[in-house]
C-alpha cells in the first residue's frame, strides 16, 4: 500500500497523529474534520495514499464505490436524520487543501458554520 511520508492524512491512517476515528477497515478510515463545517462532519480517507480524486484510475473503482456506499450508514449511526451532503474538492481550482483523497461528509441541523 502506497504511504506518504510528508502526507497528514497518511500519518492519521498510520496512527501517529491522533484523530477522532469514527469507522476503520482494512481500506478505509473516517475520522471527525477537525475543523467542522457542519454540527456532523467526517472524512472518508483511503488507507492508500492517492492525492486526488484526479489520480484514480479503474483500480480504484470499487474503492470509491465503497466510501460512497459509507456515507449514508455513518450518518444514520452519528444520528443524522433529515439529509447530508457528500464533497469531494480535487486539485487547485476545486479548493483541495490536503492532497490525500477524501469525501466530506456533513449532516446535522441548520445553520451551518460554513457551506
Ligand atoms: P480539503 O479542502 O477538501 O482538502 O479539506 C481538508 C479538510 O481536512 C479540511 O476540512 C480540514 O479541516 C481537515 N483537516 C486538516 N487537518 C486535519 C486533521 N489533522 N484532522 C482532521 N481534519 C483535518
Ligand atoms: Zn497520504
Amino acid at each position: 500500500m502506497k504511504h506518504d511520508p510528508n502526507c497528514i492524512f497518511c500519518k492519521i491512517a498510520a496512527g501517529q497523529i491522533p484523530a477522532k476515528k469514527v469507522y476503520e477497515d482494512d481500506e478505509l478510515l473516517v475520522f471527525h474534520d477537525i475543523n467542522p463545517w457542519a454540527p456532523v462532519h467526517v472524512l472518508v480517507i483511503p488507507k492508500e495514499h492517492v492525492a486526488t480524486l484526479a489520480d484514480t484510475g479503474p483500480e480504484h473503482e470499487a474503492l470509491l464505490g465503497r466510501m460512497l456506499a459509507l456515507a449514508p450508514k455513518l450518518m444514520r449511526e452519528l444520528g443524522v436524520s433529515n439529509g447530508f451532503r457528500v464533497v469531494v474538492n480535487n486539485g487547485p481550482d476545486g479548493g483541495q487543501e490536503v492532497y490525500h483523497l477524501h469525501m466530506h461528509v456533513m449532516g446535522g441541523p441548520r445553520p451551518w458554520a460554513k457551506g
